[in-house]
């Protein structure tokens, strides 16, 4: 939910969209906590080569946990810090990061949506981004860890990436080369 600057007048760059958990950190289901993060291997790389060849750099990462009452939003930015402080690192940086905390089941009642427009699958937080900054859809990509990600990509017209959990520099290699 982070707002980029206005950048109308700016030439498009291409952007890559990336999930989160699963991605950049083993996913144990609802991640909130720093501490027992486990990083999978190459997002500091892989984020530092997109930094270099000109994408932009954004997180689109569903947060239902948020909605359902298990952890609040100052937990999920204190993760997205240490994911920040990881990516760094490499000198790898992100430009935005979008969460979606809503679920049909949330207990908290102002969360709570039958199919809200920024969960994937659906391709509301892509979309909002693509507003926010001048983003090159062409060339812009998703990666992501399950088909609801390759889903939300789809709908929002670009390409999508399954990775493996593997080494996320070496997905990202594959698509971009070097
Ligand atoms: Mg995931």
């Amino acid at each position: 939910m982070v707002a980029g600057p206005g950048t109308l007048t700016q030439t498009p760059r291409p952007a890559v969209f990336f999930d989160r958990d699963g991605v950049f950190n083993v996913d144990h289901g609802y991640t909130h906590k720093v501490e027992g993060i486990e990083w999978i291997p190459g997002g500091p790389q892989a984020v530092r080569r997109l930094n270099d060849l000109g994408y932009l750099v954004i997180i689109v990462t569903n947060q239902s946990g948020i909605g359902r009452g298990y952890y609040d939003e100052a937990a999920m930015h204190a993760v997205h810090d240490a994911l920040r402080a990881h990516l760094a690192t490499a000198g790898g940086r992100i430009d935005a990061i979008y969460f979606a905390p809503h679920h049909e089941d949330a207990t908290l009642e102002r969360y709570r949506h039958p199919d809200h427009p920024d969960r994937k699958p659906n391709p509301g937080m892509l979309l909002r981004a693509m507003q926010d900054f001048a983003i090159d859809r062409e060339r812009s990509f998703l990666i992501g860890d399950k088909p609801s990600d390759l889903e939300a990509a789809r709908r929002a017209g670009i390409a999508g990436h399954l990775f493996d959990g593997v080494d996320l520099d070496a997905a990202v290699r594959a698509i971009v080369g070097g």
